[in-house]
């Protein structure tokens, strides 16, 4: 028997217009599908761009939100991957087709028909969530605020690192949610960290270098000595040429963000000489399976800024307007 009842969620309705808190049956899960009490649920740059129409428009209306932490209540037929009482996480991979050639060649990052937590399916801005239970991965004794972002700033973080091979200086554009992370990651693997961040962001650069960033400066800047690659995290497409001058010969700029402005025109002459500029899109769940064991060996802590439920339109507000140091997480 699955009790029933009553979830709230912040819903979207239409693109532009704030979230409007809504009470709803509790849903049921399907087959293959879990229910959880969301303890938690991180703030990411892509509810923004969902809120504001920068990706094209999903279903609506939807529940954003795509860094839930919580406890499964109940378990839809056949999803025997996880247990009632048990913490996972869900992250914005929500599912894949299993058939395509991406998903066949371990690339289920780039599935052809892929389901999205808080754009094609309701996300974690509510009480509860349903989700596929193969895509949710056992969390253990955390702390659900501590651990909502990594679910997707660690976790696209993480991929984006990889991505940017194992030079020793790594540059991160856009020191927010991602990069506090993954700075930290760097440092656990010894290697240099380099943080850009808004021109005069002192707060930010403070942030970085507390921890251990070896230089913080304004994203115009240079950096005192050549990079080996760079990750910009921040949405702006003015930051790919000015990190592409402050790589080295051979040199990885990583785009690790779902949307950017437009790139600015720029001279071959800084791409020239090997250098390699790639994106990042989604994750897989091998990458959530790396970085859930990496991020306590490596201590990782997040920097949080906690809203309750209702204010999830501040939440969002302070995101795009820069105000926010670390992650915002939303706690019903
Ligand atoms: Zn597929
Ligand atoms: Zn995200």
């Amino acid at each position: 028997m699955i009790a029933s009842g009553i979830m709230r969620a912040m819903v979207l309705h239409a693109v532009g217009r704030p979230l409007d808190m809504e009470t709803r049956p509790l849903p049921l899960p399907g087959p293959g599908e879990i229910r959880v009490q969301v303890e938690a649920c991180a703030v990411c740059r892509t509810d923004l761009h969902v809120v504001d129409g920068d990706l094209p428009p999903g279903p609506m209306p939807i529940v954003p939100g795509h860094e839930i932490v919580g406890i499964v209540e109940a378990i839809g037929i056949g999803a025997t991957a996880h247990a009632v009482g048990e913490r996972v996480g869900i992250p914005w991979l929500g599912g894949t087709c299993g058939t395509c050639p991406y998903c066949r060649s371990q690339q289920e990052n780039l599935c052809d028909d892929p389901v999205f937590t808080g754009y094609t399916r309701d996300g974690g801005f509510a009480t509860h969530a349903v989700a596929g239970a193969d895509f949710a991965f056992a969390m253990g004794e955390v702390d659900p605020v501590n651990a909502a972002p990594l679910m997707c700033a660690g976790l696209i973080g993480w991929r984006s690192l990889k991505m940017a091979g194992d030079g020793e200086k790594i540059g991160l554009y856009g020191f927010g949610a991602a990069a506090h992370l993954i700075a930290q990651v760097c440092r656990w693997q010894g290697r240099k960290v380099y943080a850009f961040t808004r021109p005069g962001d002192m707060s930010a650069q403070e942030m970085a270098r507390g921890l251990g960033a070896v230089w913080a400066g304004g994203s115009e800047e240079m950096p005192p000595e050549k990079l080996d690659a760079a990750i910009i995290f921040a949405p702006v497409g003015s930051l790919v040429p000015a990190a592409l001058k402050a790589v080295r010969k051979g040199g990885i700029v990583v785009c690790g963000g779902i949307h950017m402005s437009d790139i600015p025109a720029f001279p071959y002459r800084i791409l020239w000489e090997e250098r390699k500029l790639v994106s990042v899109a989604n994750l897989t769940r091998q990458d959530a399976v790396e970085f859930l064991a990496i991020a306590p060996m490596a201590g990782v802590r997040a920097a949080t800024t906690v809203y309750p439920l209702s204010e999830a339109n501040r939440a969002l507000d302070d995101l795009r307007a820069g105000r926010l140091q670390g992650a915002a997480v939303l706690v019903p």
